[in-house]
């Protein structure tokens, strides 16, 4: 059975009467017309489509806790969504935890996640009752327990380690291997093991958090860093005695931007893990673990689609046609940062036949604001609305005000209802945080 993260459209999308592209029941020109473009339409269907799959998957094993990783996309909104359907929130900043927080999240459920979290940071989740931290470094264990300390409490702590894994993704967004910035190597464990028995008494180890990376498609990966952590937890059992009850294994699951990416479904990642669960708790002697995953882009990815409208075009004699569209890396990042590919459409004339080869280009004054190199499209002029599928993970979370450009708005759409979940930015807000130095003022009259 398929889940909604191999598909590359949002589940509820189709051709409607007026021949347009339609998403939630609501046709992407008519959404382009009455809020603007740039334009991020979210599909709250596939949202908890995906997010009952992934609580479908894991149902026979008992003891699991689903994490969204808030860094591929929060809002309010999205925190309220994600909340209904059971999920905690996995979170690397103070404004990550604010935005939780005020959007009525229950923070027992969340963790506190990141490779130099500030002492106001962690102060602020101790307060809040952040029910998990993934401890990173020694540094952080030091600042934690004073944290703490101040207030009073015992905090639960996972230790993030690196695995040592590595999977075939992109490099930036590769954290399993040895060489990474992120956790504790396995070599350093028992050093911190040894310091939180015997100075951080606010403290109490719990279990241990690994992330691999992001976009994987290979399932067995997954199998292995169970095993590596499970591992770990025996030698950890026999030398100091500690019985760890919970394992965290990140997310990463991957998505279908292309026809030709082939990511596994949610229960295929679902089995490898609980079988490497069972037979390596089995294999080292531990009783079956608690278990959190976090996914991220597989939750809001395939949701998420970026509406633009088609502007000025250039055919380089002999060479590229160019057209460029009215947003570009401030609003979408990874083309140019990972070399990431997407699929588009014409929202206004999606079944027209592609007839030729263009590059779509971004707006901002970059010369690698390129959104898609080479793709066959049917003829684009100005006014058309392109739709660019799964932009929901890493798009708005990384977007910009390079060039001084709004950031756009986001709609939420769901049985033929659209409602804004985030604001256009408009100029006044571009200048809101600028402040003229009192003596320009005085002398230059602002
Ligand atoms: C980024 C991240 C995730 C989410 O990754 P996805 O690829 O978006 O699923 C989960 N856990 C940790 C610790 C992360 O850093």
């Amino acid at each position: 059975m398929t889940t909604a993260n191999q598909s590359i459209k949002p589940i509820t999308t189709k051709i409607n009467k007026e021949g347009n592209l339609e998403i939630g029941g609501c046709d992407l020109v008519e959404l382009a017309q009455k809020y603007g473009t740039p334009l991020y339409v979210f599909d709250e269907a596939t949202i908890r489509t995906i997010a009952k799959e992934y609580k479908k998957a894991f149902e026979k094993y008992p003891k699991v806790s689903m994490l969204y990783a808030s860094k591929a996309f929060m809002t309010k909104a999205i925190v309220r969504i994600l909340d209904e359907e059971g999920f905690g929130f996995d979170m690397v900043s103070g404004g990550e935890i604010y935005t939780a927080s005020t959007a009525g999240a229950d923070m027992k459920k969340c963790l506190f996640n990141g490779n130099n979290k500030s002492y106001s940071e962690l102060q602020m989740a101790v307060e809040l009752g952040i029910g998990l931290i993934s401890v990173d470094n020694f540094l952080e264990l030091a600042l934690l327990d004073n944290a703490a300390k101040a207030a009073n409490k015992t905090v639960d702590i996972l230790l993030r380690v690196t695995p040592g894994i590595e999977c075939h993704t992109h490099e930036y967004i590769q954290t399993g291997h040895l060489d990474s910035k992120f956790g504790f190597d396995l070599t350093q464990t028992d050093e911190a093991i040894e310091q939180l028995l015997d100075e951080y008494k606010n403290l109490n180890l719990v279990g241990l958090h690994a992330h691999i990376g992001s976009q994987i498609f290979e399932t067995s990966i997954y199998y292995d860093e169970v095993e590596v952590l499970l591992k770990e937890m025996s030698r950890i059992k026999e030398k100091y005695g500690l019985n760890l009850s919970h394992i965290n294994l990140g997310g990463g699951l991957g998505i279908k931007y292309t026809e030709q990416d082939c990511p596994p479904s949610i229960n295929e990642i679902a089995e490898k893990i609980i079988t490497s669960v069972k037979e390596n708790s089995k294999k080292y002697n531990l009783e079956e673990p608690e278990i959190h995953i976090e996914p991220g882009r597989s939750i809001i990815g395939t949701s998420g689609v970026t509406l633009y409208t088609v502007g000025s075009s250039k055919q380089v004699p002999k060479g590229k046609k160019y057209v460029a569209v009215d947003g570009g890396m401030a609003d979408n990042p990874r083309p140019s940062l990972y070399q990431a590919v997407y699929t588009a459409q014409v929202a206004n004339k999606p079944e027209e036949p592609p007839v030729e080869t263009v590059t779509i280009a971004g707006r901002f004054c970059e010369s690698g604001d390129i959104l898609i190199q080479e793709t066959k499209l049917p003829e684009l002029l100005p006014g058309d609305i392109l739709c660019f599928y799964d932009t929901g993970a890493y798009g708005y979370s990384m977007s910009s005000n390079y060039n001084r450009v709004e950031k756009p708005a986001a709609v939420l759409v769901n049985n033929a209802q659209s409602d804004i979940i985030i604001n256009r930015e408009n100029y006044e807000h571009l200048v809101s945080l600028d402040v003229i130095p009192d003596r320009f003022k005085k002398e230059q009259g602002y």
